[in-house]
């Protein structure tokens, strides 16, 4: 529980009643009591987390519409907001607000919940589970297949070692997907800005990069961190060595033998822009705007060579929205692909070598 007071308000003196702030503080949601001027004088924890207020004041034009209609009219009012979830990207809040006039010293109380955003998560979780049966059908189906081949071969030793391989890349194919099937599904549930920790760009570049090592050994790739001035971000920080893990990871995997891939990192903005640039395949001009979809592939029979679910990318994109930021792409066929990540970093860090 939190209540904080203005002290060049007169309402500094106010006692808000306790019985109202102890039941507030038992609520799962946002809430806060507004003075006249919509000057914050009760705000709970969530409200912080929400990052709703900023110096002390709603940022929100949207609440701040409705809270005038509660003031005019003096009825309770009852609506949705959005609003973005950083500076930068398409990651919203969805929010539904209910407003309501207390009878005391025109204050008013405004309630905030997720339920728009769990119902969305709703949606998206039934098309996906669709789209989960399609693609778990091929793995499953070419098991059932190659045990018949085994079976029908037993007294061809070869044969057998033939199909067995398969059956176990086949399995391996499985177990991915399965794996990046819970990991995207953990990625839509949380909300990494709710638990943050804080943590340095260049630990989180660094782990990302040993996580590949041997994907990278075996196909002879180099892969090279520039480091350059660290800065910290705040988060959940698996799902950000996740998604840099998954960005590098294609890098290899969509890039001949002996070539490069070079990270580097540069912070402008407040913002911090972590680059991972690869010497590979490229992406068409016609399919750069669906890889971030479930499940698409450029060239499904690639993706499946490498061990590619489709999925990787879809990870990413959320992980990134969910922290604030977003994520573009460049590539060329035959040249290359850049993938950049951007992240609000916490502020007061160093700025192209200042402190700002
Ligand atoms: P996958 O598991 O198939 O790699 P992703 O979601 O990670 O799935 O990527 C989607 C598709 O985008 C890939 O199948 C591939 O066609 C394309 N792609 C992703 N990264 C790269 C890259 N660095 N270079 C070329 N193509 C890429």
């Amino acid at each position: 529980m939190r209540l904080r007071r203005n002290s060049e308000n007169e309402e500094q003196d106010r006692a808000l009643p306790h019985l109202l702030i102890s039941a507030l503080s038992q609520l799962d949601g946002a809430s806060m009591i507004l003075a006249p001027g919509d000057i914050p004088i009760y705000q709970n924890e969530a409200i912080d987390q929400l990052g709703i207020l900023k110096d002390n004041r709603i940022e929100s034009q949207e609440l701040l519409a409705l809270i005038r209609v509660v003031r005019r009219t003096e009825s309770k009012q009852e609506g949705a907001i959005e609003f973005a979830r950083g500076p930068i990207g398409e990651g919203k809040h969805e929010l539904t607000v209910n407003v309501i006039p207390l009878s005391q010293d025109n204050l008013v109380l405004v309630l905030l919940s997720d339920e728009s955003e769990a119902q969305r998560v709703h949606e998206v979780r039934r098309d996906f589970v669709a789209n989960i049966s399609h693609e778990l059908k091929t793995p499953i189906g070419a098991l059932s297949l190659l045990s018949e081949a085994v079976l029908g071969a037993k007294d061809d030793p070869e044969s057998v070692k033939k199909f067995a391989t398969r059956m176990q890349s086949e399995a391996k194919r499985l177990t991915d997907l399965v794996q990046e099937i819970i990991q995207l599904s953990r990625v839509q549930d949380s909300d990494p800005l709710k638990i943050a920790q804080e943590f340095g760009v260049n630990d989180l570049i660094k782990e990302a990069i040993d996580q590949c090592r041997t994907t990278a050994d075996a196909r002879k790739i180099s892969v090279n961190f520039a480091e350059s001035i660290d800065c910290e971000v705040k988060g959940d920080r698996e799902q950000l060595i996740m998604a840099i893990h998954n960005l590098v990871e294609n890098a290899i995997n969509y890039s001949p033998e002996g070539t490069t891939v070079s990270i580097t990192s540069k912070v402008e903005n407040s913002i911090v822009n972590i680059m991972i640039t690869d010497q590979g395949i490229g992406i068409p001009e016609s399919d750069i705007e669906r890889i971030f979809e479930r499940f698409y592939r450029v060239d499904p029979a690639r993706s499946r060579q490498t061990g590619g679910t489709g999925l990787g990318l879809s990870i990413v994109k959320h992980v990134i929205n969910k922290h604030g930021g977003e994520i573009t792409v460049w590539s060329s066929e035959n040249v290359g692909s850049t993938f950049s990540i951007r992240l609000p970093i916490l502020t007061n860090e160093l700025e192209n070598g200042e402190v700002t």
